[in-house]
């Protein structure tokens, strides 16, 4: 870290929904589709007269990943224009949230420290412009299969403080949006966008005075933050699909400003791309055209109210946190989360695998070591689709070494069958196929490796001379 300057980092990250129609109309919402322009209609074009309805499934994620993010949600919330002209965005404006957001005042925790969430509000995906070549001429074409797509933008306050902190941040926010299952966030598709304000502060400016700070409170990291003189410039990093562009940007980024202002100058404000084959950050806009939006609220839609029932709709299925769960599996089979978050990305997922520990952990079985089998594959189980039963019958089945005598398994073998009356029986009226279900039963009482040929044999010789007298 250097001593000098002190990187400061807020995070702009665009998500879109996966709602089945779009943001303001009933177009399928597949801003991929192969075909352009055929998920469109007189609103999400833009029409003359179109009136827009909100989609009430992106409200309810909104405001769930608002809850996750431990923010306040907004009872009473409203859409705004923001107007700008490009060739993207037919109507001349975006329907977006201004000063009403659905979610405000959240916070999440990184191993650097925590960072606050200034907002979470919702909006509409723009059109998406395709620069190529048509007859040796170079134009630009519009595909509007993306225009009218929920996005969702969660906005973070510059309290990030290195290249590493913010990548730890993104990643945490998409892990979060994946677990509520409300976007793949699928970022080479543009489907999670990446946005860094980057500036450096040098360190001498944030000596403040002692008195001030002790009155107001040393350990109130709100009000130090707030307190805090920010720089008077600051770097927009535009547009990055990538966690590692993320880091390389914004490391790009802190080397750049720094030459600057040993320099004696002061970086410019603009908005800056980065360029992953060369490495670098380049100029995309500077402050001269920077949009005034003139904001207001957009006169087709009404207010939105969240009423106590609606709210409790919206917490009705509202999963076990992903914190709580991670930190539940350490204590109770001292499973770490990092080899636990390779396993699974959603809530139902989650809570299947909790299912499957718990039975493991019933059984005496060792869950790291079974995540350990899970995550290199070898169990051909499927996960999620099988049954925990049946993953922990093969894990069995790989795990036990030891040999056994024959006559200890004649003793375990006659044990099973005593306690499976009716599969003996099933077996005596000639359904062979029991064989398989008593041999599951047996190698787990067994907990030994077993070659299944030589307990087929002995199940069959053993059921022969079977008696329940
Ligand atoms: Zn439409």
């Amino acid at each position: 870290m250097d001593k000098k300057y002190q990187p400061i980092i807020g995070m702009e990250i665009h998500v879109q929904l996966k709602t089945k129609s779009g943001m303001f109309c009933g177009c399928k919402n597949d801003p991929d589709a192969k075909e352009p322009n055929i998920n469109t209609c007189p609103v999400c074009l833009g029409l003359p007269g179109a009136l827009p309805v909100a989609n009430k499934k992106a409200i309810e994620w909104t405001i769930k990943l608002g809850l996750a993010l431990g923010c306040k949600i907004n009872l009473v919330s409203k859409f705004d224009r923001k107007h700008y002209f490009y060739p993207d965005l037919p109507k001349g404006y975006q329907i977006s949230q201004y000063d009403l957001p659905f979610c405000y005042e959240g916070k999440i925790e990184t191993s650097y420290g925590p960072i606050r969430i200034t907002r979470v509000h919702l909006e509409e995906d723009t059109g998406k412009l395709i620069h190529q070549k048509v007859n040796g001429r170079d134009v630009s074409l519009i595909d509007f299969n993306r225009s009218g797509t929920p996005l969702v933008e969660i906005v973070s306050e510059p309290e990030i403080y290195s290249s590493a902190q913010a990548k730890e941040y993104a990643k945490k926010i998409r892990q979060i949006i994946r677990y509520l299952d409300i976007s793949n966030c699928d970022m080479e598709k543009g489907g999670m966008r990446l946005e860094a304000n980057i500036s450096l502060q040098s360190q001498k400016l944030e000596v403040k005075s002692p008195a001030s700070t002790a009155k107001r409170g040393e350990q109130n990291l709100n009000l130090k933050i707030k307190n805090r003189e920010l720089p008077n410039y600051k770097v927009e990093l535009k547009n990055i699909n990538s966690f590692r562009f993320l880091e390389r940007g914004i490391e790009f980024e802190i080397k750049r400003q720094k030459e600057i202002l040993e320099a004696g100058k002061t970086p410019a404000q603009e908005t800056r791309g980065y360029n992953s084959e060369k490495d670098i950050t380049f100029t995309q806009r500077t402050k001269e055209d920077a949009a005034d939006y003139r904001y207001f609220p957009d006169p087709d839609l009404p207010p939105i109210r969240i009423s106590n029932e609606w709210m409790k709709e919206i917490k009705k299925d509202f999963p076990e946190s992903l914190d709580n769960l991670f930190s539940k599996w350490q204590k109770k089979y001292n499973l770490n989360q990092s080899s636990a978050e390779l396993l699974f990305e959603t809530a139902q997922e989650g809570q299947w695998l909790d299912k499957l520990f718990e039975k493991a952990n019933e059984q005496k079985l060792a869950v790291n070591k079974l995540v350990n089998i899970l995550i290199h594959k070898k169990i051909k189980t499927v996960l999620f689709k099988d049954s925990p039963d049946k993953i922990i019958e093969e894990y069995i089945k790989i795990t036990a070494v030891d040999d056994i005598s024959d006559e200890d398994l004649k003793i375990i073998i006659n044990k099973v069958l005593k306690s499976n009356s009716s599969a003996v029986a099933d077996y005596k009226s000639c359904k062979k196929q029991v064989i398989n279900f008593l041999a599951g039963k047996i190698l787990r009482e067994a907990r030994k490796k077993i070659e299944f040929k030589k307990l087929e044999a002995l199940i069959v010789s053993e059921l022969n001379y079977f008696s329940f007298h």
